[in-house]
């Protein structure tokens, strides 16, 4: 009972301290880090034209409430709002003050200074108002005022057809300094990344000419026009007599940013490859949500418009999460990456939003969100984007390798044989050393295929290439000439050198049994002419025909022989 009596005192006590608290307001002397919405006073009229003499009336008389949280957020499509908060100056000078609004979208703040009763001061402030026209050169708005001795009422109006988040900062001109540098080094950061990986990007899709680097790059390049626009950089630096797409920048840009990012996910994910069906759906959506906010901007309906860009972004984020899963799912090596960076940029959008809205506390933090997420989506996409040109690069090696090489045997075709012999034949011409050629044929393939089938013709032609690559020598040039026909090119090599080599090969193909069954036994023969240069004139095509007559010939003479050119030599056998 005792306690209940002590706590009931203390009630009126806490109101009393709450009420002096705030009647007290806002000290000169004192150090306000943080935004000062716990001390202000909120009053929302239904006259939408209320003077300003008639707020200070409602205020002197206590028709404002007090607000209960350090950032005021009265979210999108509010009606005005009048704030007022006391500043007492006890020193014996005027103290100077700056006062930070850190929304650059508000459209229009009025700003009046009372001193018993009298107006002292004022300013109007907004973006709907010529940038040259701000007191102080800065992306957010800032005023200044000379707090003269005793009490101040500051008495604000506030309206704006965009989020109406207040972050209200009462601090010295270094104060201000200093944030601006803070923020001068983060955004440095943030458009540095992303600006260098446009360009990377872009020199990407210039020397690859694959759309995803193009896409991926414009989608970035929006994202940093956006970011720009809605920071009030874009207004400071870009548009500063232009009010008018100061208002209109950030849906349009919202919705250009989007449509960027559809288009490179469906090209990165290659939808319209895989899902024909689904590209069908994003595409149509796309021009649907494109053009609902066509009419409202031609309609001149700015909140529908903001509203559409919102739910299109929305909209976005929830399809590249679905997308990215079903491309995983069906093993879209790429897919991870992208997955995860869209993790990160919804994340980062989605607490940004709702601290704009009002939902979650607004700090730099919540407020930051969306371009933190942003770089760490851009640096995923990177990765994957440099994955894929890896990838790319390997299979195009890997395909330039197969395009060069007979599947059956892993011997040279024709193609990579011309490739590698040109240059040893300029050598050879250069030098006049000798150069021989060996061409060699399958004894009777035909029959064996027949008697055998057409699986056991091949483990022949697979062995016959590993016999002669093991009777080779490093410095020669193999290749599968035609069906069971193979050539070995022989740099500075004599010609008995080379019938040597080739009879070498003979005798190896001859020895090689291939078993059939337990008791059966497959071997064969293969019949071969050498040709060499011998000091005479003649083009690599000849020597090859040359050494291809002689085969003929060994053909003729009853195979498993070698034949030479010139004819002087005899053949052996
Ligand atoms: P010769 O001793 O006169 O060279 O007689 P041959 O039967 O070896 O010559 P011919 O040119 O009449 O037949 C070659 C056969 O080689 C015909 C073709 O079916 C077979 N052949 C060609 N390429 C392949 C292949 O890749 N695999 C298999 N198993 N057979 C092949
Ligand atoms: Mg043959
Ligand atoms: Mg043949």
């Amino acid at each position: 009972m005792k306690n209940i009596i002590v706590l009931l005192a203390l009630v009126p006590v806490c109101l009393f301290w709450n009420l002096l608290a705030s009647a007290q307001g806002i000290d000169v002397s004192g150090k306000y880090e943080e935004p000062i919405g716990q001390q202000i006073h909120i009053y929302r009229s239904e006259n939408n034209h209320l003077s300003f003499r008639s707020a200070y009336e409602a205020f002197k008389y206590g028709h404002f409430s007090q607000s209960s949280n350090s950032v005021l957020n009265f979210g999108i499509g509010a009606k005005p709002v009048w704030l007022a908060f006391y500043v007492r100056n006890n020193t014996h000078n005027y103290v100077s003050r700056k006062l930070l609004f850190e929304t650059p979208w508000l459209d229009t703040i009025d700003v009046y200074f009372l001193q018993k009763d009298r107006l002292v001061n004022s300013y109007h402030l907004g973006d709907s108002l010529l940038f040259s026209q701000r007191p102080i050169n800065h992306r957010f708005f800032v005023n200044k005022h000379d707090f003269g001795v005793g009490d101040t009422v500051v008495l604000i109006r506030v309206e704006s057809a965009d989020a109406m988040v207040i972050p209200i900062y009462f601090l010295t001109s270094e104060e201000i300094a200093d944030r601006n540098t803070l923020q001068a080094y983060s955004y440095g950061l943030i458009y540095g990344v992303c600006l260098a990986l446009v360009a990377y990007n872009f020199m990407l899709y210039i020397g690859l000419r694959a759309n995803p680097y193009l896409f991926y790059s414009l989608y970035l390049l929006l994202f940093v026009i956006l970011n720009v626009a809605y920071t009030g950089h874009g207004y400071q630096w870009l548009w500063p007599e232009s009010p008018m797409w100061q208002q209109w920048a950030s849906p349009i840009l919202i919705m250009a940013c989007t449509l960027s990012g559809f288009a490179f996910t469906l090209q990165f994910l290659n939808i319209k490859v895989t899902w024909p069906r689904i590209y069908q759906w994003v595409v149509s959506s796309c021009f649907g949500f494109s053009a609902l906010a066509l009419i409202t901007i031609i309609a001149g309906k700015f909140i529908a418009t903001l509203l559409i860009s919102i739910v299109f972004i929305f909209y976005f984020f929830i399809l590249a999460v679905i997308l990215g899963v079903i491309s995983l799912r069906a093993g879209n090596k790429f897919a991870k990456y992208f997955l995860l960076a869209s993790i990160f940029t919804i994340f980062g959008g989605t607490i940004t939003a709702n601290a704009i809205w009002g939902f979650i506390p607004f700090n730099w933090l919540t407020y930051r969100a969306s371009d933190i997420g942003m770089m760490a989506d851009a640096i995923f996409l990177a990765l994957a984007l440099a994955e894929r040109f890896n990838i790319n690069q390997d299979e195009k090696l890997a395909a330039e390798k197969m395009a060069n090489i007979d599947l059956l045997t892993n011997l040279n075709n024709r193609r990579a044989f011309y490739k590698f012999v040109q240059p040893l034949w300029a050598m050879s011409l250069r030098s006049r050393s000798s150069t021989s050629v060996i061409i060699l044929d399958i004894d009777d393939f035909k029959l064996l295929n027949d008697n055998y089938g057409h699986p056991m013709g091949d483990r022949v032609l697979v062995k016959l290439a590993e016999i002669i690559q093991k009777e080779a020598r490093s410095g020669d040039v193999l290749a599968r000439w035609g069906g069971e026909e193979f050539l070995v090119f022989l740099p500075e090599t004599r010609l008995v050198d080379a019938v040597t080599i080739a009879n070498r090969m003979r005798k190896r193909i001859m020895s090689i049994q291939i078993n059939i069954d337990k008791a059966e036994k497959l071997s064969f023969t293969a019949s071969f002419g050498v040709a060499t240069t011998h000091d005479i004139d003649v083009s690599l095509d000849e020597l090859i025909a040359r050494a291809d007559r002689r085969l003929y010939q060994a053909k003729k003479q009853g195979r498993n022989c070698v034949y030479p050119d010139p004819y002087d030599q005899k053949p052996y056998q």
